[in-house]
This record gives C-alpha cells, sequence and structure tokens, in this order.
C-alpha cells in the first residue's frame, strides 16, 4: 500500500462533525453556506429533471393518443376491406348469373338462326317458283284461272295473303335479326362492366391493404416510441431519487455543521475564560492491516480496499473511465473511504452491487461510489465511519473479474458523472 497524501484544497480546520481538531467558527460558518449553495445546485438539477419527467409524460400520452387514432383508423379500414370483400363477393356472382345469361342467349340463339334458316330456304323456294314460273305471272295465271266472279274474289284474296304472308316474314326475320344483335351488345356491354367492377373493386382492396401495413408500421414505431420514452423516464426518476437522497444526506451534514458550530463557540468561549492555549488534536497513522482490511489513514480519506490498482481513471479505448479499479484475487473487504452518509444501497444492472455515500469535507459535498461487490454491508440512509466496512469485493454487474470500481465525485453523482474526478492523490490508493 502507497503511502497517501492528502492535498484538500481547503485547509483541513474543520472537520464533519467533532471528528478533526482544531475549529473556527468563521470557516464553519462559511461551510455552512457552501453546503447550502451544494443544497441549491442540487434542487436546480431536480428542477430540470422533474421538468424533463413532466416532458417525457406528455410524450408519452401524446404517443398513446397518437396509437389510438392510428388504432381507429386500422379499424376503419378493416371495415373498408370487409365491404369490399363483400362487394367482390357479390359482383362475382353478378359475373357468373351473367355468364348463365350469355349461355341462355346463345341456345335462343341458335333457336332463332334456325328459324331464319328455315325462312331463308321457304323464301329461296318461293323465289325459285316465281323465276320457273315467270313470277307474278304465276299469280295472273292464277287469278285467269277464275271459274267464277266469286272464285275470282276467293282466288285474288289468297293471292294477296301469300303476299302478304311473305311481307310478314321478312320483316319478322329482319326484327330476329334485330333482336339478337341488341341482346347480344347489351350482353357484352354488361360482362365488360360487370368485369370491370370486379378490377375496381380488387385495385381499392390493394390499396386499402397497404394502407393498413402503412398504418401497422407506424403503430408499431409509436409503441417502440413509447417503450424508449418510459425507459427514459425511469432514468429520471431514478435520477432524482438519488438527488433527492443527496439532498437530505447534506441536510444532515448541515445539521453535523451547526452542532460542530455551536460546540466549538463553546469551546473556544470556555479556553478564552481560562486564558489557556489548546493543542490542535492529533490522528493516528494508519492502523495495522489485516491485510485484507486496509489499514485506516488519517486525514478525510482511507484507502477503500486493499488489492492492485488494475484500472486507472481516463479514456479507457473508446470508454471514459471515471474511476480507478482496484482488484484483488481475495474477496476482501471494502470500507468507507470516509465518514459519510449512505445514499443508495442497491443492486444495478451495469455497477452490480453498489452503494453511493455522501461526504461533507470542509463544506464540499464529495460522493464515493463502490462498485460491482458480492455482499452490501450497509443500506440506505445508514451513517458510517470512515473505514467501516460496508460491503465484499466481488464481480457483479457489467464487470469482468473481481475488482472494486471505485468513483470520486466533487459534488453529486449524476448521470454524465460531470462531478467525477481523479482520486489519485486525494484518497489512498494501492
Ligand atoms: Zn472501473
Amino acid at each position: 500500500m502507497k503511502k497517501s497524501v492528502i492535498t484538500l484544497a481547503v485547509s483541513a480546520t474543520v472537520g464533519f462533525g467533532t471528528i478533526f481538531g482544531g475549529t473556527s467558527v468563521i470557516t464553519e460558518a462559511a461551510s455552512i453556506s457552501s453546503l447550502k449553495g451544494e443544497q441549491n445546485k442540487i434542487q436546480n438539477q431536480r428542477s430540470n429533471i422533474n421538468s424533463t419527467i413532466n416532458q417525457k409524460n406528455n410524450q408519452i400520452s401524446d404517443l398513446q393518443n397518437q396509437q389510438a387514432n392510428v388504432q381507429d383508423e386500422i379499424t376503419r379500414l378493416d371495415d373498408a376491406i370487409t365491404d369490399s370483400t363483400n362487394k367482390i363477393n357479390e359482383t362475382n356472382a353478378k359475373l357468373e348469373s351473367t355468364k348463365e345469361d350469355i349461355m341462355k342467349l346463345q341456345g335462343e340463339m341458335e333457336v332463332i338462326k334456325d328459324r331464319i334458316e328455315k325462312r331463308n330456304v321457304l323464301l329461296k323456294d318461293r323465289a325459285r317458283s316465281y323465276q320457273d314460273t315467270g313470277g307474278m305471272v304465276n299469280y295472273i295465271d292464277v287469278l285467269m284461272g277464275a271459274t267464277s266472279f266469286s272464285d275470282f274474289v276467293d282466288r285474288a284474296n289468297a293471292v294477296v295473303t301469300i303476299m302478304e304472308a311473305d311481307q310478314a316474314i321478312l320483316k319478322e326475320h329482319e326484327a330476329d335479326k334485330k333482336e339478337l344483335e341488341t341482346k347480344q351488345e347489351q350482353v357484352k356491354t354488361n360482362l365488360v362492366s360487370i368485369q370491370k367492377m370486379v378490377t375496381d373493386l380488387q385495385t381499392l382492396q390493394q390499396q386499402l391493404n397497404v394502407q393498413k401495413a402503412e398504418k401497422n408500421k407506424a403503430l408499431a414505431s409509436l409503441k417502440q416510441q413509447e417503450n424508449e420514452a418510459h425507459e427514459g423516464l425511469m432514468d429520471l426518476q431514478e435520477q432524482d431519487a438519488l438527488l433527492a437522497a443527496q439532498q437530505s444526506a447534506i441536510q444532515q451534514a448541515i445539521k453535523n455543521e451547526q452542532a460542530a458550530q455551536a460546540k466549538a463557540a463553546a469551546e473556544a468561549a470556555a479556553a478564552a475564560k481560562k486564558a489557556a492555549s489548546s493543542n490542535s488534536g492529533g490522528s493516528s497513522s494508519g492502523g495495522a492491516s489485516s491485510g485484507a482490511t486496509p489499514g485506516v489513514s488519517s486525514g478525510y480519506w482511507t484507502q477503500p480496499a486493499v488489492g492492485y490498482l488494475s484500472s486507472g481513471f481516463g479514456q479507457r479505448g473508446s470508454e471514459r473511465h471515471v474511476g480507478v479499479d482496484i482488484a484483488n484475487r481475495s474477496a476482501v473487504p471494502i470500507v468507507a473511504a470516509a465518514d459519510g452518509v449512505v445514499i443508495r444501497s442497491y443492486l444495478s444492472s451495469s455497477y452490480g452491487n453498489c452503494i453511493f455515500i455522501s461526504h461533507s469535507i470542509n463544506g464540499q459535498v464529495y460522493t464515493t461510489v463502490y462498485a460491482h461487490m458480492s455482499t452490501r454491508l450497509v443500506g440506505s440512509g445508514a451513517v458510517v465511519k470512515k473505514g467501516q466496512q460496508i460491503g465484499v469485493m466481488g464481480n457483479t454487474g457489467d464487470s469482468t473479474g473481481q475488482h472494486l470500481h471505485f468513483e470520486l465525485h466533487k459534488g453529486p453523482w449524476t448521470q454524465d458523472k460531470r462531478y467525477a474526478i481523479n482520486p489519485v492523490g486525494i484518497v489512498p490508493l494501492p
């Protein structure tokens, strides 16, 4: 273990409570205002975090509203898709019945064609008979062959009837042809328009399905955003809880300072009365180490664990290492690096079993973090003494190999670890 040198910026005239000798009322008053300054800093941070929490909550309810809207649109699209499916089925049924109509018409056409064929034959025969007999001459022969006037009238009527019948047959022939053509046109038009209807409906349904797929994608993305917002919210709430814990720790430190101040004032008054000079209290130098537990150093800080320094503070590849690593093959005790109040003691996915301690030294708040422990021996709110065992070295959380990850923050611990400082030269290390 290296000999440590305490190099605090502020002279060590004031202690946390009355552990350290030598007091000055003026410095203590200053340290109280400094602690209050720290309280304000934390309060500002909490205000910021809380407004961010509000923003996140608004964002989450906004995302939830958006999801509800998209869900409504999806329901509407589902209805439209069902509707278009029904219409497609109806139209297909119509298409089938039209095809049946065409078959029926085809049958009728055959009948009409047959009739026309027969009439053509009849008319051709008659035309041939006109030709063979010299046309109308035949009729005149018929008339001339009359034996009496009434016979003539009968024969004339018969001729007219035959001629009218020929005319009627021709007209019927034309009408049949026309009817056939009209029916054919109608059915063709019908078939085309029904087929177009089916195609249009199928296109519409495709569009609806595309829209629905897009909406489902949008919904998934909103859900994802909401999950991320929830995670962000949890981080913020955790940060706020930590800051609140630090606030109460500092509040405790202020009380301790005030008590120390009162005691110092009383002692100064007593000393003045006696007109005796007092010596400043000395501290014992680093006690004997058992080999597993570090000896307690004099001064404010002591070594948090026995072992070797396996990684220093600063950039480590692409990663910023905001602490120092002390490794040991044995599961050695971890001790509090200074007097303080435990502000958090919990199992973190990254830090593993970890403890945060808030310290107040000359009105300056420091926060120490002890990570990856196998066991935690103190809980949140516990008041700990410098060198007091708080846990056992381990390999929990995001850790490779048994070690203590130790952080020193000059100020509160924050998510961005902006107050982290290199403990070398402040905290005794191996
Ligand atoms: Zn580390």
